[in-house]
């Protein structure tokens, strides 16, 4: 798998996409529809709200509720929620712009990973915009904590992401996975780890009327400390590789790509998105650096006295795998 869409510029797909499938929360049949956008229109959701239609930024300034998946809503009331894996595919390819229609309310699960989404953004197309894409560089380290979880985003010639978990049950105990990020690298070893549960908190969201589209068809299940799915894992350590496949997805949600590494000890949503509020929230932490629209090894080996910003945007355009 090439990363020739891993560049200087923006990107959007070539053309529209449909998928359907159903809310994990909502139980519900839903269709969203991705299409190609301008440059420096981000990630936006389209949804109907009382009638009208509403878009919704894909902005951590936009998070409305973390508790069992990232909620999106706008002032007027308008939500969609489950944007996470879709958010994580996204990114996780380096497309920058797309406007995201959704007839119900709520991203459909799929197979609880990310790679039906890889798939459609793939079938689309991935087309360049000409216009140069901006990073979000970090200049000095920003930290958060939770209840012994912790999250750190540093400096860093690229991305790079190191996500470590420790559960108790002996089925997934402590994983951890540590990777710079890339379209090829996400797709390898990040876009197939699916969702995972705990049965015992299933049948309480289940009784409270919640989760109520989660299956083993999109759910790694643990019951008893084993693995209830038939199929078995995908990957010794699947359920790092998602909490990975969700950090991606969460750190989008800064609307730029970053240049940093994330670590991250017991992480979730929360955490996540807390690491990110707290950067954009410190002026003197970050700064925006646009990549110029020249191939990297001219902007190397020319463009020395353009700074360390620039060799570090060329330095993740480059394809490393
Ligand atoms: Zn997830």
């Amino acid at each position: 798998m090439g990363n020739s869409y891993v560049g200087a510029k923006q990107t959007t797909l070539e053309q529209s996409v449909v998928m359907t499938g159903v809310g994990v929360h909502s139980g519900a049949p839903v269709s969203i529809t991705l299409h190609p956008a301008d440059a420096h229109s981000g990630i936006n959701f389209l949804v109907v709200s009382d009638g009208r239609d509403v878009e919704i930024q894909a902005h951590c300034d936009f998070i409305e509720n973390l508790t069992l998946c990232t909620v999106l809503g706008s002032d007027c009331g308008a939500e969609v929620a489950t944007v996470e894996h879709l958010m994580s595919a996204l990114r996780g390819l380096s497309i920058d712009n797309v406007m995201v229609e959704i007839d119900n309310g709520e991203v459909p699960i799929m197979d609880g990973s990310a790679m039906p989404f890889v798939r459609a953004i793939e079938e689309a197309g991935i087309a360049e915009l000409d216009a140069p894409r901006r990073f979000i560089k970090i200049l000095k380290p920003i930290r958060v904590e939770e209840d012994g979880c912790w999250g750190e985003l540093l400096p860093y010639n690229g991305f790079r992401i190191e996500v470590e978990i420790d559960f108790e049950t002996p089925a997934i105990g402590r994983q951890k996975f540590s990777s710079d990020m890339n379209p090829g690298i996400f797709r390898e070893e990040l876009a197939r780890a699916r969702t995972f549960g705990f049965m015992a908190d299933v049948e309480g969201l289940w009784a409270a009327g919640r989760a109520l589209g989660a299956s083993l068809e999109n759910t790694v299940a643990i019951d008893n400390d084993t693995v209830i799915n038939r199929e078995g894992l995908r990957f010794e350590d699947e359920f790092v590789r998602h909490k990975a496949l969700d950090a991606v997805g969460d750190l989008a949600l800064a609307g730029s790509p970053l240049l940093c590494s994330y670590k991250s000890y017991r992480g979730g949503h929360a955490l996540n998105a807390k690491a990110i509020k707290t950067l954009l929230a410190d002026s003197d932490a970050w700064t925006y650096v646009d990549v110029p629209s020249v191939p990297a090894t001219v902007t190397e080996h020319h463009n020395e006295g353009r700074g360390a910003a620039l060799l570090a945007a060329a330095n993740y355009a480059a394809d490393r795998n």
